[in-house]
């Protein structure tokens, strides 16, 4: 069992309460490099859900002064931070990613509570000019209301921190539910937000399974905002659920990033991009490269000064300073990696680095070794389909307009990586690539200060920046005297 300073109660958390039994018995939250139960937390689901609901309801009726939610997204921005080592332990324990990788997640999700709370003047409300009529008009950004938010495993802590944050700031208040293969960040943050002294009903947490709880979220009335991150398919079935509501839905959903590496660019920089942006969280992240595109020219160049990396890197258990690369998260994930590294050898790729290793007994210890491949075809799984894992799939190409054909040949319009020291031709390119975020010369994640989303099946709605706050504001214009 885990222990930690931030880890007092296991359960979920509504109206002010924790509540660590429940009717539907228990699950197990597992270290996916040891199999080690961390936790056992009541499964909540339908009944708590609505009770959250109510109390996230109920909280909405006493509004809250900009410079209290200030206050308390500052108050939560120290405590991540104060805390750094014990979040990021937790992190690794219930993720797998190597500490140093964790403790970056606690700076980054600090990072949202800081710049939100420092755009909350930004939603006094806004006359405009004189000059639109006789009459004085005014904009308004109110609070949208209950906020549902969902998020995946892969960035356990940084995944709720990015939406809570804006949600706060704006004046919500929400109900938090996190994926149960690593819910323990997330109670470890509503306990930091606890001794922030948030309200009661501002902030709920319900861990239990999803189709219960996310079924209320989207069916109840009084929740207005679904914040989602996770896959196109479940992000699909929340579309439509929600339609007959008419909720307002924010989508952070899959990706399939193209990294494309022009004759002229530096490759020094383009290696040390590619291995850092594709093996963080063992290529387990919405914005890990998919698909390397490098031109032919300097293909033999790229792919010997990659390999010779990608050797080098280390697998193991996170907590382990050695590591570079943890295991999966579970034999699923396993499964779909090796599937697509078989599917790849059957059509034709060369594996220049990498074995088979064997299918793990359990859902735990799924550890991949890094692979490269090279020779791969559209048609090929690695190229089609999100692959989830530590393995760079590379083709060659010839001319500029074939490459920009070949990136955007997805469903997904989430990340691309774009490397060249021709402005000119940086500027045509990143022009027609449907992608919302893009990396010129760099592998660089989001920041807290700039828009993150997605076109196209990666979704839609922003996080981070201006836009993240807007998610949860509805716009009202006051016309009149
Ligand atoms: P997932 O299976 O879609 O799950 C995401 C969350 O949704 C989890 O909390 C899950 O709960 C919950 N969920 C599952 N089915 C649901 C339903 N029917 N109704 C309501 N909630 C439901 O995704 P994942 O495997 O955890 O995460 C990996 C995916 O997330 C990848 O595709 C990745 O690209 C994407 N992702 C996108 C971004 C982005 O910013 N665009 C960032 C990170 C990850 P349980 O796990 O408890 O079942």
């Amino acid at each position: 069992m885990i222990a930690s300073p931030l880890l007092e109660h296991f359960g979920g958390y509504v109206d002010g309460q924790w509540i660590v039994t429940a009717p539907g018995g228990t699950f197990a939250v597992r270290n996916p490099a040891t199999g080690e139960q961390l936790a056992s937390l009541p499964c909540l689901a339908g009944e708590e859900t609505t009770r959250a609901v109510a109390a996230a309801e109920k909280a909405l009726q006493t509004p809250v002064s900009p410079g209290q939610r200030k206050a308390w997204l500052l108050a939560i921005h120290d405590g991540l931070l104060q805390q750094k080592q014990d979040f990021a332990r937790i992190i690794t324990l219930e993720h797998g990613k190597p500490l140093k990788e964790s403790l970056t997640e606690v700076e980054y999700t600090a990072g949202f509570f800081r710049f939100f709370a420092e755009q909350i003047h930004r939603l006094e409300p806004e006359s405009l000019p004189g000059a639109v009529t006789a009459m004085r008009w005014t904009v308004h950004h109110r609070p949208a209301g209950v906020a549902g938010l969902i998020t995946p495993w892969n960035f356990p802590l940084a995944m709720i921190g990015k939406k809570v944050a804006p949600a706060l700031a704006a004046g919500c208040a929400v109900i938090v539910k996190p994926a149960a293969q690593a819910p323990l960040s997330t109670m470890a943050l509503t306990h930091v937000a606890e001794r922030a002294g948030i309200s009661s009903g501002r902030l709920n947490l319900i861990v239990g399974p999803s189709t219960p709880i996310g079924d209320v979220l989207c069916r109840h009335p009084a929740v207005r905002v679904i914040s989602f991150t996770g896959s196109t398919e479940v992000g699909q079935q929340l579309i439509a659920k929600t339609a007959s509501h008419v909720k307002r839905l924010a989508l952070e959903l899959g990706g399939n990033a193209p990294f494309i590496v022009f004759e002229d660019a530096d490759l020094n920089v383009a290696v040390d991009a590619l291995l850092a942006n594709k093996f963080r969280a063992g290529g387990q992240t919405c914005v890990c490269t998919n698909r390397v595109y490098v031109h032919r020219q300097i293909a033999e160049a790229f792919t010997s000064a990659v390999a010779e990396r990608v050797r080098k890197l280390r697998v193991g258990n996170g907590l382990d300073p050695q590591t570079d690369i943890g295991p999966l998260i579970n034999r699923d994930a396993f499964d779909k990696v090796a599937a697509h590294v078989r599917d790849a050898l059957a059509r034709g790729a060369r594996r220049v680095v990498g074995s088979d290793p064997p299918r793990p007994k359990d859902d735990w210890g799924a550890f991949y070794p890094p692979t490269l491949l090279t020779d791969v075809t559209p048609e090929m799984l690695v190229c089609r389909e999100e692959t989830f894992g530590p393995v760079v799939a590379m083709m060659t190409f010839a001319d500029e307009p074939s490459v920009i054909e070949a990136a955007n040949s997805t469903p997904y319009g989430l990340a691309a990586y774009v490397f060249t020291k021709d402005a000119a031709r940086a500027g045509r390119v990143i022009a027609r690539l449907s992608f919302g975020h893009v990396g010129l010369n760099t592998g660089a994640s989001p920041r807290p200060e700039a828009p993150f989303g997605g076109m196209k099946q990666s979704g839609f709605g922003r996080e981070g920046g201006w836009e993240g706050l807007l998610e949860f504001c509805e716009t009202q214009v006051v016309a009149g005297a």
